[in-house]
């Protein structure tokens, strides 16, 4: 019924629309180019995803995508058209809005980040700049089926040059600005693979430019705001790429915390949570037997054994104890209170507020991870409960993808969140840079980096954000 001809920003998922995001998120089928990243296409959950970008250098069959779009418009109520940047700005938005008019389609245009934009903010060379660049041009270098464009008349405008689509087209956009009277010492900002983990800023000399080599998608961006470059953030972890491997949501605290001081901040989960069945069933069977305890030892074991339980009052009577306040907050969310939370967040400090609160004889009942430390249940063992342990779940590794493995790459950080996170990260561990820091949210996790062999590992003193970012801040000190 309807075809959004959408822009989908620079590269990361973080700049697209909030108008954006909520259409993809309805989308029945997605039409996107090659610039399009894997993270915006998995906003769009279970739609039918169709790739229609051209190979570079191969000719792009318009005609071919506006007869789809008008398909597709028949077969499904809502289409995406997904465009890198905006679908203005070179993304031949106008020309298949024009179809799709022609042709009776329904049809509503969205705006994206255009890169010309965004690789200003990114790279902090500003566009214009009071008594210096009162206004900015963004040109192609590259004309219908590669042709050069003559950039002399846009360069002696001045103001400032945004050029895309010049990386195979350096020598004649450098003679380009040469004969237009710029300066051979002028400055040229690269920016190359804006808003991704592998972007790079270069300031070169015009001289250099023919000869230099980076990247593509690359903008550049000439004219005498260059002098007026800042860095994109002053603070302590400025350009930082780090990545955060847990299972589920990222804490926002610590992600604001993070992008406050300047990181780039990248989310792979390196293990998927499995519940098991049957376990849980065994669980629940448990729980009608009314346990004295009820401990939780992981927000994973809250939800696959909470998100099968019918009734809340089955947990009636019983005491409930978990191992930090983020297990605590994830409790709550299902309207239940703790009794104990240990106040640092891990097995051994649990073991021994249950031990001071007196469980002898006690019966207690554990949901409990396949891969969780024997240990714990031992300590409780050991001071006369009687422990059952159901294992509700389990950690399976996750492969990564070709954009993943990207990220992975060029992190200069990374938080692992769980001994199997360790196991699974250690299957990637020769692609990490050499000076990569792995910062381990508790103990357990911490020993399990250390015996595979990683090197700048740290243990932060509890998974809660402040800690992790003072691990962080203290590994990066002296850069
Ligand atoms: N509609 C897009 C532009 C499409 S033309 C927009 O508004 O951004 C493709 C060109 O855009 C590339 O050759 C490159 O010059 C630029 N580009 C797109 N994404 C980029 C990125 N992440 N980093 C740098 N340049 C990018």
């Amino acid at each position: 019924m309807t075809v959004y001809i959408m822009g989908a920003g620079p590269g990361d998922a973080k700049f697209l629309t909030l108008e954006a995001v909520d259409i993809l998120k309805e989308a029945e089928v997605v039409l996107y180019d090659r610039l399009i990243d894997p993270s915006v296409l998995k906003l769009a959950g279970h739609a039918k995803l169709h790739y229609v970008g051209k190979t570079p250098g191969e000719p792009h069959d318009q005609g071919e995508i506006n007869r789809l779009l008008i398909k597709y418009s028949r077969q499904y109520d809502k289409v995406v058209r997904l465009k890198g940047g905006d679908p203005f700005v070179f993304g031949r938005g106008g020309e298949e809005a024009e179809a799709l008019l022609g042709a009776g389609v329904n049809y509503r245009l969205v705006a994206g980040l255009s890169s010309a934009t965004a690789a200003a903010i990114l790279s902090g060379v500003p566009l214009t700049y009071r008594n210096v660049s009162s206004f900015f041009t963004v040109t192609t270098a590259s004309g219908m089926g590669g042709i050069d464009v003559d950039l002399r008349p846009l360069a002696a405008l001045g103001g400032t040059l945004v050029i895309l689509m010049g990386n195979a087209k350096k020598a004649q956009v450098a003679k380009n600005l040469f004969d237009s009277g710029l300066d051979p010492e002028a400055n040229i900002t690269v920016v190359s693979r804006a808003s991704y983990a592998d972007q790079v800023i270069k300031e070169l000399r015009l001289s250099e430019l023919a000869d230099s080599s980076y990247l593509s998608p690359a903008i550049l961006i000439v004219g005498p705001t260059n002098k007026h470059r800042v860095p994109n953030s002053s603070g302590k972890l400025h350009s930082k790429n780090i990545l955060l491997t847990n299972t589920g949501d990222i804490s926002l605290e610590l992600k604001s915390s993070l992008t406050g001081l300047g990181a780039n901040v990248f989310h792979i989960p390196l293990i998927e949570i499995i519940n098991d069945e049957n376990e849980i069933r065994g669980f629940i069977d448990e729980l009608e037997k009314k346990p004295d305890w009820v401990v939780f030892t992981s927000k994973n074991a809250i939800k696959a054994v909470l998100n099968e339980i019918a009734d809340i009052r089955i947990f009636s009577g019983i005491k409930i104890a978990c191992v930090g306040k983020k297990t605590e907050k994830s409790l709550e969310e299902f309207k239940l209170t703790a009794d104990l939370v240990a106040k640092v967040a891990n097995a051994d400090n649990l073991a021994e507020l249950l031990k001071a609160y007196g469980i002898e004889k006690s019966r207690i009942l554990i949901p409990a991870s396949s891969s969780a430390d024997p240990n714990f249940s031992l300590k409780l063992k050991n001071a006369g409960a009687k422990v059952i342990e159901q294992k509700v779940y389990y950690p399976r590794p996750v492969d990564l993808s070709e954009s993943q493995m990207n990220v992975l790459k060029h992190a200069d950080a990374i938080l692992v969140y769980s001994q199997s996170g360790a196991l699974s990260l250690f299957r990637y561990a020769n692609n990490l840079k050499a000076n990569c820091g792995l910062v381990a949210i508790g103990e357990i996790t911490y020993n399990a980096l250390l015996s595979n062999h990683f090197n700048n590992v740290m243990c932060a003193g509890s998974p809660e954000a402040g800690d992790l970012l003072k691990s962080l801040l203290d590994f990066f000190k002296n850069d």
